[in-house]
């Protein structure tokens, strides 16, 4: 297992993003071949301990998942969560605000898609985006996104408090790493669904969007709601980091299989 304290953004100090490698793979001594090939026996230890979550019943977990376009939420999810029960899990992506969620507060779309009891729920996009996007493109007032942050911190205690375990990820990838996963895109005929000029225009807000995610991370990584920074330019051990995260906390969650019944004399008839 990866030592993944590295990545956390310790409560109370700086993200410093400028200081932290979007290439490391720091910890794994392998190639990709063999970093692939970890993630196999990861992928087996996740699902037991979602299916003892979900047998239990009685604690949730809400992966938060953050970055940049082409930063790898998608391929995140799909290759540490393979083979999970999807009975248990729930992905819920957050894109720009329908005219209904527009006319709630902004947390309202994001409370109600939170983890119930025996369940792990994954945001692919967040309640951050109203912290980041919104001040980037300057879709609200400062004074409106800065007093967010404290909202941010508060919502998420109270969800802690009432039982729901969250693990914030930011998916690190360096502008270069982008550039390359922006000319895939537009050059293979299979991906280039996911192209969106719209990319392009945060693209060349690069350094605004770094700046605000500096100061989101560092000012909501908390006791209750850590943020941990993956890095992401190698997909294969961002997926490692991500697994390794993920398992710690459920094991420090330790959930376990109900009492069993007593079921002397029972017989199936
Ligand atoms: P995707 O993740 O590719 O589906 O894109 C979703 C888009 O929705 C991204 O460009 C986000 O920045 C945008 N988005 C998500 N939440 C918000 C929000 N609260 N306000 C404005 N745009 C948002
Ligand atoms: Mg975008």
């Amino acid at each position: 297992m990866l030592d993944i304290k590295p990545c956390l953004v310790i409560p109370g100090t700086a993200a410093d993003l400028a200081s932290r490698e979007p290439g490391s793979k720091l910890g794994f001594e392998g190639d990709k071949a063999e970093g692939k090939a970890a993630l196999g026996p990861l992928n087996v230890r996740l699902a037991e301990l979602q299916t003892r979550l979900w047998a239990e019943s009685r604690q949730k977990l809400l992966v938060v998942l953050q970055a940049m376009d082409t930063g790898g939420k998608d391929g995140t999810i799909r290759h540490v969560f393979k083979g999970v029960n999807p009975q248990g899990v729930h992905v819920w992506g957050f894109g720009v605000p329908n005219e209904t969620e527009l006319a709630h507060d902004y947390l309202w779309r994001v409370h109600r898609r939170t983890p119930a009891n025996g369940t792990i729920t994954i945001f692919n996009r967040s309640h951050y985006e109203d912290v980041l996007v919104v001040r980037v493109k300057g879709l609200a007032a400062e004074e409106t996104w800065r007093r967010r942050f404290g909202h941010i911190v508060e919502f998420e205690r109270l969800l802690a408090d009432e039982g729901t375990t969250l693990v914030k990820l930011f998916l690190h990838i360096s502008k270069e790493e982008q550039r390359q996963r922006l000319e895939a895109r537009l050059e293979e005929p299979d991906k280039r669904w996911k192209f969106s000029v719209g990319d392009l225009e945060d693209r060349a807000l690069w350094d605004e969007y770094l700046a605000a995610y500096e100061e989101a991370l560092t000012l909501t990584s908390t006791e209750h709601a850590p943020w941990h920074v993956v890095p992401a330019d190698r997909k294969w051990y961002r997926n490692l980091v991500v697994s390794s995260i993920l398992i710690q906390t459920l094991e420090k969650m330790d959930p376990s299989y109900p009492p069993e019944p007593d079921l002397d004399g029972v017989v199936v008839g």
